[in-house]
Parts: C-alpha cells; structure tokens; sequence
C-alpha cells in the first residue's frame, strides 16, 4: 500500500476536465462536507459545454410542470426505448441505464435550482423524432437564465465564452433573423438592444447559452468552495489493486500526485480534435469539419482504456453540418448549415444529383445519413441545391439574406450559380439530367405538400427547422425561380458520442462487465445513454450533468467499498 506521503495532495474527490458535470458532481459533493478539486488543462473552464448552446434534454422537468407541458416517466421512457431501445451494438444504453437517466436527470435539475442556480425552458423545440411513442412536441429542454459575467470577479476572464455573442437567450437569439418579416422580431431586436445599453450603462456583461450555464455553475462551485484549476492537465490516473485512488497533474511542469480519497470523475470530452483516433474510429470525418473546443484530444478515454476500460459506440458523433465558406477554415465555430437545407426552397443531394434524406432531420441522423450514403454514392461533400428564392430570405454560411455575397466565395468555387438546373449541375459536375430529375420531382411533392420519398415535414421538428412564415408547408418551397446556386456541405459534428463504458452508476466498467473501483466518467468521455441516436435539444448535456450527478451520489454513499 502507498502511505500518503507518497500524494503530493489529498481530496476526497477529483474531477479532471471542466465540463457539463463536473461542477454538478463537485456541488452535491460539496453539499454532503467533502472537498473537491477539478483539474481543467486549458486555460479556459467551462469545455465544449460553454461554447455551446447549453441545452439539457430533460423529460419530465420541473419547468414544463410550472409551464402546464404535460409529461411523465412513463412517457419519456416509452419515447427513449422507441428511439434508443433495442440497439444490441449501444451497450450504453441498457435499460437499466435510460431508466436511470430519466429518474435522476429531473432530481438534477431540482437539485441544482435548489443550489441557486437560475435554470428555465425554450418554450418550444420539438424532440427530433417528436412523431415517434412518448416524444414531446413542444420540447423537454433545460437552459441557464442569462448570467452577467463580472459577478465572477477575478474568474471572469476565465469562463470559455459562448458561441452566441448576443446578450440574448437561445429562444431570442433563434428569432433574430426574422426582424426583416415579423414585428415581433423586431421588437424583440429592440428589447436586445436595450438590455445591451442598459448592460454597458450598469457595467454588466451578459452572456448567455452555455457560458450562462457554466457561468452560474462556476458561481455556484467556487462560492461552495470548489477548489478549480486550469491549466492542470489530468496525465496519468493512479492505480492501486484495481482500483483509481488519485491521479497524476502537472504543477510548475512538474509530475504532482493527487490522492481522490472517494474517487475519481473523468469529465474531459471526446476525441473530436484527434484525427489519429478519428481515423481509427471514424473513418472519412475530420476534425477541421468539428465546432468541439481544442481541448477535445481523447488523452482521457485512451489512459482509462490503459487501466482496462472498456469502450463503445466509439463510431457516433453529434454531428453538425456544416459548409466551410471561403476564409471559414480557420474559425472556432464553423458556418452552419443546420438549417439551409430544411428551409423551403432547398434540399440536399449526392454527387450523383440525387437526393437521399429527409433533410429536416437532427444534425445528427443529417451526418450519418451523409456518412453512411457516401459508402454506396459519393456524397462527402453532398450539395445544397436551391434558387433565389431561397438566397433572398434566408442566411447562407453566416451572410444575410440577399444575392450579394463575397465575390470570393464564387472565384474560389465555393457557391455555384446558373441561370438553369441544368446548368447547375454542370456546374457542380453532375449530370444534368438527373439533377433536373431530382428537382422536378421534389417540385411535384411541394404542389402536393407531400415528400413522399423522405416525408420531410411530417413532424413538428421538420416544420420547427424550417420557416414559420412559410405556408401551407414551413419547409417543403419550390424550387423553380433562377438563378440557381448550390454549396458543398460537410458532415461536421460539435463533438464525438462514444467513450468508455459505463455502468448505471456512472462507474467505469471493463470488458468483463466487472467495474474500476473508484472510477467514475460523464459526458462524451462516455457512451452515450441515447445509444446511436439524438433524441432532442440537449442530449448530450443533459446526459454529462446527470451521470455526474448520479456519480457523485454514489462515490458518497459508498464510500466503504468505492
Ligand atoms: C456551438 C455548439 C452548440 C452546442 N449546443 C449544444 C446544446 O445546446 N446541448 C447539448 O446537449 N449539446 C450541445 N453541443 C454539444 C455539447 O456542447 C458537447 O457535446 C458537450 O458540451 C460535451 O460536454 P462534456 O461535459 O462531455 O465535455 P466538455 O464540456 O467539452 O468539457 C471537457 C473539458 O475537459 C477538458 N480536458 C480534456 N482533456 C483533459 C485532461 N487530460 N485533463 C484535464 N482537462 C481535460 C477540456 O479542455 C474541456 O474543458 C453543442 C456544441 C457546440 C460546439
């Protein structure tokens, strides 16, 4: 046995990476007397989950009750098993896992809110199969209230920013676009404005989407005396008869052995900035194509996988389409295409000019839909093909609506454009019959407001993606007015979906089934509970909050044999 003279320093628990639960599990770890260090190696806390959206998919939450949404147990679980059930090859989501996950995600949410932490709902984003047993129309998301930033004193600086700049919740910043057709968009423009005046006038500086999350999570851990540390990289986890009992970081440089007296929680994202691993998992994606934060290198999963773990569903991403306009490469977040080809006017084809997917689908199933077509037709790049119609109401890759755009993007073959389909699909190097082909038949099922080959529009996630000002179909429009233009899209992601697997009580498990004592793991480190598919907004925060949640539980409650 080591003696504690050979720990540099001693815990009763350590987190290593800053994301989705690790502030989650240091709070309920915090609020049962125990001391908590998490070590984060960029020099930013927060992860991915700060970046982004900060959106928790929780069933049956306690702002659905208070908004009159009915929802239930039952009803989330008969939702998840039609979606994720029944998926021999995604371990991770046993039953006995999606049971857990949707009994503990709302005692989280309730637990946080009683922490302080000022959480509500989008009032409406469908779940993304919302047409499927038990889904919810009008969505079962959890987000942070705006958070002024400068209320983390000296930490303000060190809270990794939000993709969404504006001070504006996600429901606001979503509705934005709009200010050209709605009054409502404009008066919510103004009401922006102001509350950004207002800021500047007070000295306060909101932000919003996942740095609010994070922002109030921080607040929340270091108030509660979370000892947190950036610049810390978790090396080597530390070992002893099977079971991790603390783990190696850098100080000054130099190795410092930290002992984890209950145990250890790794919460350090996937591998979506690893092309050696992308490459060995998952064949024909790039991490030039990922919106993930740099710190998203997979060290953790494969020095976990060196003390046994083992790993599933290390082929899932959550992917984000995206199209890579000219001068984009090099940007933190690259140029959305989520929603282009859901709108009217627009759809997606192969490089053979034929359309293969319900475009109005999850950025997810958009992705695998990508990647899985390109095995038969090539289709990495695919195109979106749409008209002016489109270009005159719509953003493309970041620009406002409207026909000017960077004389770039045309010289260096990044947006294509033809008076004729015909034409563009020379263009495009297809041949022209078959995309004339393919948009005369997708023309036929708008006049009859039916895709019959995809059935894009059927659900109210479809419609959602698409334009609500657009009748009788928000997502199904002709395209049939030139100029015709078309854009390469990519199947990108905003993280990887596989890691180590874990058992229901977020421990570590090995090949054998048997676990790694001491050892706990959340977020995209991890399996996913949602197996090989998205349920909804949110579904992979919701999931890396809860199984920290649900780790810290039981690294306190068992204690004698952890
Ligand atoms: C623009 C955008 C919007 C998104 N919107 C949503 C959304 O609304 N809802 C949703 O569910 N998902 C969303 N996603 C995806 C989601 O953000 C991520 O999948 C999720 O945040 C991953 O969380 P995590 O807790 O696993 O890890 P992260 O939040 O990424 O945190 C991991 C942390 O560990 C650190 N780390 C890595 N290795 C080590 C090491 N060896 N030692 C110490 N630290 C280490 C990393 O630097 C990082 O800070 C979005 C992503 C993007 C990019």
């Amino acid at each position: 046995m080591h003696g504690m003279s050979d720990f540099d320093e001693e815990f009763d628990f350590v987190v290593v990476g800053s994301g989705g639960g690790s502030m989650c599990a240091a709070l309920y770890l915090r609020a049962r007397g125990k001391s908590v260090l998490i070590l984060e190696k960029t020099d930013l806390v927060g992860g991915t989950t700060a970046r982004s959206g900060g959106v928790m998919w929780i069933p049956d939450n306690p702002f659905m009750r208070r908004d009159g949404v009915a929802d239930s147990y039952e009803k989330a679980a008969t939702y998840l098993d039609s979606v994720a059930g029944g998926q021999h090859d995604a371990p991770a989501a046993s039953e006995v896992r999606r049971h857990t996950y949707l009994t503990q995600a709302p005692q989280m949410v309730q637990f946080l809110v009683d922490q302080g932490i000022r959480l509500t709902r989008v009032s409406y984003w469908p779940d993304y199969y919302d047409d499927r047993p038990g889904g919810s129309s009008e969505g079962r998301t959890v987000v942070a209230e705006l958070f002024n930033v400068n209320e983390l004193g000296p930490w303000k600086d060190k809270l990794r920013p939000s993709f969404l700049t504006v001070p504006a919740m996600l429901e606001e910043a979503m509705a934005l676009p709009d200010f050209r057709r709605s009054w409502k968009s404009r008066g919510l423009m103004l009401k922006v404005a102001g509350r950004a005046i207002a800021a500047l006038l007070t000295g306060k500086r909101f932000v919003s989407a996942g740095a609010a999350l994070q922002g109030r999570m921080l607040q929340a851990a270091l108030r509660a005396g979370v000892d947190i540390r950036t610049d810390s990289p978790g090396v080597e986890l530390i070992v002893e008869d099977g079971a991790a009992v603390g783990i190696t970081t850098l100080r000054d440089g130099q190795p410092w052995r930290v002992r984890a007296r209950l145990g250890v929680l790794v919460n350090a994202g996937g591998f979506s900035h690893n092309q050696r691993m992308r490459d060995t998992y998952q064949p024909g994606t790039s991490s030039a194509w990922s919106n993930a934060t740099p710190g998203d290198t997979g060290e953790m999963i494969e020095e976990m996988m060196r003390h046994g773990a083992a790993v599933a569903q290390m082929e899932e991403m959550v992917g984000y389409q995206t199209t890579l306009a000219p001068g984009s490469e090099q940007d933190d977040i690259k140029p959305s295409a989520q929603r282009m080809t859901a709108a009217p006017h627009a759809i997606l084809v192969d490089q053979s000019g034929v359309r293969y997917m319900n475009e109005g689908g999850s950025y997810m199933a958009y992705c695998k839909g990508m990647l899985l077509r390109d095995k038969t037709v090539p289709a990495v790049p695919s195109w979106a093909i749409f008209d002016s119609q489109y270009i005159d109401k719509y953003m493309l890759a970041g620009t406002m609506p409207g026909r000017k755009k960077p004389q770039r993007w045309y010289d260096e073959g990044y947006l294509r454009r033809s008076d004729s389909v015909a034409g563009l699909a020379r263009e495009i190097g297809v041949d022209p019959a078959a995309l004339v082909g393919t948009v005369a038949r997708f023309n036929g099922f708008v006049a009859n407001n039916a895709d019959e080959d995809f059935h894009r529009g059927e659900r109210s996630y479809d419609r959602w993606l698409g334009d609500r000002f657009h009748k009788p179909s928000e997502t199904l429009g002709s395209i049939d007015t030139g100029p015709y233009y078309a854009v390469p899209v990519l199947p990108g992601d905003v993280g990887t979906y596989g890691g180590v697997l874990t058992d229901e009580h977020a421990r570590v498990v090995r090949e054998d089934g048997s676990v790694i004592k001491g050892l706990y793991a959340t977020g995209i480190s991890t399996a996913s509970v949602m197996g090989r598919t998205y349920p909804g907004a949110g579904s992979s925060i919701g999931p890396s909050f809860t199984w920290g949640y649900v780790a810290a539980q039981h690294a306190v409650n068992n204690s004698g044999d952890a």
